[in-house]
């Protein structure tokens, strides 16, 4: 498992999928970029999310609400209450939420003393130093880091079930207590701001305290009767966007799983009061389909209900997806009630009602929504498409299996050699297809090289040009996942692509 997700990591970098943030000077904790092919990829999964849930509703539309907001929508939205996250709504959340605060402080520690020993070496030694072969041979170090993957690894596992219980006792076995003092002091609760503040204004004493949102849902909520009224909208109807949310995470460690900056798809559909049950089972369904379709196995997926709910919800459900490091929340949809319209009526003085026609009566809609996080769509896709496999010739290759639509690049475009007019006739092939959709060239090394070179890019096609072309104006197309090679005429190539690549 470890080894798997190791993989997907390098895989990611190697690739142009994924860098970590600022990587020349070290990177930023929990902060990623995206590179030349991950952003495709990023595109391509937004494109079909944004697809299946506004083109092809008629009562959906979408908006691009703003990542900076007016301060009081978050003191109406719980974000800057006493504990900082409306999340941690009940007890056993913030019981959960302290531990994860020690353990994190715990690691951070240890990590401070590997940095010290490596420090005091680099003095020692100066330029014979040589920091990986240290960190990997000193026994100290070995012994803290052994020590910090071992409590992560439970981590993972024993404070997925928000069991207080589970985790002291974990805490216990692992003889967690503070290693400066040695105490093991459970009471201390620290404030943390979940949220990144930044100020609008330039002069210190008129600058006004912003916060970088947290969630994407509120743009939603008080944009929703501008929407409402302009785009004469009945209920029930949905509000959809997409675009980044921001939260300082405590543990942030599992790559682009969470992070401190990433992006959300999320929709709110506004209903009648009272029918809020049947959309909240209809957007389990409909979102559950949404993922089989690409593909990618139904033993992958799970949904988890929520027993214990949020203060603002009356039904709550995750879609978890089997990651390397088991199953994990993907995708929420919740039954949010009227909590978010009536928090921002209280704040803002204003009335977000709704006049029901049929009906003749006002009301406070109520919002079912569903919310997931593309940064987890993507890793969820990519670990689970990245094999390596054994042809019957006994050979080894690695490939990305990608779904077809989501694929950064849909084919690649090889002459056989780089002589007799074979790039030519390539390259008028590549110029033709690019119209419709991403396509590379690539005439070094041997063509069996370049077809791994793809596979492991996850591109779906290879067209091959060779010295038949120039007689018979056909090419191969060669299958990423089958290997099958297939003769067509030119002419064809676009139509074979586009009915496997067109969203
Ligand atoms: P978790 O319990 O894993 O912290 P959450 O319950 O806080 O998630 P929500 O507030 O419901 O998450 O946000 C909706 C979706 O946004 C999640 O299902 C997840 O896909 C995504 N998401 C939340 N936090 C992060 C993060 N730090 N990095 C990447 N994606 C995130």
């Amino acid at each position: 498992q470890d080894d798997q997700f190791k993989k997907v990591v390098s895989h990611a970098k190697e690739y142009g999928y994924i860098f970590q943030s600022s990587e020349i000077y070290d990177g930023l904790s929990a902060v990623y970029d995206y590179a030349q092919n991950g952003a495709e990829l990023k595109k391509n999964i937004r494109d079909y999310w944004w697809k299946a849930m506004v083109q092809m509703n008629e009562n959906i539309v979408g908006i691009d609400a703003a990542i900076l907001m007016h301060p009081t929508t978050w003191k109406a939205s719980g974000h800057v209450d006493a504990f900082n996250d409306p999340l941690i709504d009940n007890k056993d959340s913030k019981k959960r939420y302290r531990a994860d605060v020690l353990v994190e402080d715990y690691c951070l520690k240890i990590e401070n003393k590997i940095e010290k020993e490596v420090k005091k070496a680099e003095k020692r030694f100066g330029d014979a130093f040589n920091k990986e072969e240290f960190v990997s041979t000193n026994g100290r170090v070995v012994g803290y880091q052994e020590k910090i993957n071992t409590i992560l690894s439970r981590l993972g596992k024993s404070l997925e079930n928000e069991d207080l219980a589970d985790v002291k006792l974990l805490i216990e076995e692992l003889e967690i207590a503070d290693p400066m003092t040695g105490s093991r002091n459970w009471t201390e609760v620290k404030q943390f701001n979940l949220m990144f503040g930044t100020k609008l204004g330039a002069s210190a004493d008129s600058a006004m305290d912003l916060y970088l949102r947290p969630e994407t849902a509120q743009g939603i909520f008080v944009n929703f009767l501008n929407v409402q009224k302009t785009g004469r909208m009945k209920i029930p109807f949905g509000i959809a966007q997409t675009g980044k949310a921001f939260r300082n995470e405590i543990v942030a460690r599992q790559f682009i799983f969470r992070q401190r900056e990433f992006e959300q798809m999320e929709m709110q559909f506004f209903v009648k009061p009272g029918t809020q049950k049947e959309w909240y089972e209809q957007w389990k369904e409909n979102r559950m389909k949404w993922h089989l379709s690409l593909g990618i196995g139904a033993e992958n997926y799970r949904f988890h209900d929520h027993e214990k709910l949020a203060h603002y919800a009356d039904a709550a459900t995750d879609i978890e997806f089997k990651f390397p490091f088991g199953f994990k929340e993907l995708e929420g949809i919740h039954s949010r009630t009227d909590f978010d319209l009536k928090a921002h009526e209280k704040h803002s003085g204003k009335k977000l009602q709704y006049f029901d026609h049929e009906a003749k009566e006002s009301y406070v809609p109520y919002v079912v929504e569903t919310s997931i996080g593309l940064d987890r769509m993507f890793l969820a896709i990519f670990s689970n498409s990245l094999v390596d496999e054994t042809l019957e010739d006994g050979s080894e290759r690695t490939v990305l299996r990608l779904p077809a639509v989501l694929a950064p690049t849909k084919a690649a475009v090889l002459p056989l050699v780089k002589k007799d007019g074979l790039p030519e006739i390539a390259h008028k092939i590549m110029d033709d297809l690019k119209f419709d959709f991403n396509v590379t060239y690539d005439e070094k090394d041997a063509v069996g090289r370049r077809y791994r070179r793809q596979d492991a890019a996850g591109t779906p096609f290879c067209i091959t040009v060779d010295h038949d072309t120039l007689e018979d104006n056909m090419v191969t197309i060669r299958h990423r996942d089958t290997m099958e090679q297939q003769r067509v005429k030119i002419e064809d190539v676009r139509g074979i692509i586009l009915k496997e690549v067109d969203m």
